[in-house]
């Protein structure tokens, strides 16, 4: 499915005024291509996801996906947030199908579905565990499988793996990248880290200090179909790391 955001803005009212976070971002996302979004701490980013999600209103503009403007929730976007927000209370297996939970009945599909996701990533075997006996990278996993157990067709992920120590990350970001791609998920994600978009995406979109205005798109076309740690290794990578990070400036 793909998504167009078009001249979208979105203006706060706080008690201090108005806090104008996204300024007309344009940006066409195509069916199964994986776009990262980069931009300085505090400029608009999860802003930008909340509105493509339906959970914040445009101030102006719209969201379309495959064409049909969006308004309010839907169930082709799964959404995962920063944290994996799993409850400790709850099996691997209570978390994983929470979503189906919450929508209306689980059909002995769905859960079919959710089991052969556990087992093909590596986790049947812990269903029965709490996230508290898995390590950050196995929850954060269980935190993706439980946003694809109700099958969206586009992912938004905000900073998927911030809560991660480095050496997770390289290695989550592997495995969440493998299934993203296996899984023909279309995606978007934001990262503060200009690596990670490098070794995950298809294009780089680069934001300005608030209010969030697009400064530049890398096409990352030359990488389609080379993992995320073959991308590391790659002679052009520093290119476009420097290249990014020039255009960041964030006057460091
Ligand atoms: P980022 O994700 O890039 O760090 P955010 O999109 O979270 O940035 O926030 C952008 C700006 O909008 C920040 O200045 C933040 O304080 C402000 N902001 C975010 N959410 C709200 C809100 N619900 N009400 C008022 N201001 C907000
Ligand atoms: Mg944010």
């Amino acid at each position: 499915m793909s998504v167009l955001m078009e001249h979208l803005s979105k203006t706060y009212q706080s008690p201090d005024g108005e806090v104008c976070a996204v300024s007309d971002v344009t940006l066409n996302i195509q069916d199964g291509e994986f776009i990262s979004i980069v931009g300085p701490s505090g400029c608009g980013k999860s802003t930008l996801l909340s509105m493509v999600a339906g959970l914040e209103t445009p101030s102006s503009g719209a969201v379309y996906i495959d064409g049909e403007e969006i308004c309010g929730t839907s169930t082709k976007i799964g959404f995962m947030p920063q944290r994996d927000h799993l409850f400790p209370w709850r099996t691997i297996w209570g978390n994983v199908t929470l979503g189906l939970e919450l929508r209306r009945g689980k059909s002995t599909e769905q859960l079919n579905h959710v089991s052969e996701l556990l087992s093909r990533y590596g986790l049947s075997g812990f269903a029965q565990k709490t996230p508290s006996q898995l390590s950050g990278g196995m929850r954060q996993r269980c935190a993706l499988i439980r946003t694809l157990a109700t099958d969206p067709r586009i992912l938004l992920l905000d900073e998927p793996f911030s809560a991660l120590d480095y050496q997770t990350r390289l290695s989550v970001s592997d495995d969440i990248n493998t299934i993203i791609r296996s899984e023909g998920k279309t995606a978007l994600m934001v990262t503060h880290d200009i690596s990670e978009s490098i070794s995950m995406s298809d294009k780089v979109v680069v934001l300005s200090e608030r209010p969030a205005v697009i400064k530049a798109i890398f096409d990352l076309s030359e990488f389609r179909g080379v993992s995320p740690m073959e991308r590391r290794n790659h002679d052009r990578f520093k290119q476009y790391f420097n290249d990014i990070w020039k255009e960041l400036d964030l006057g460091a």
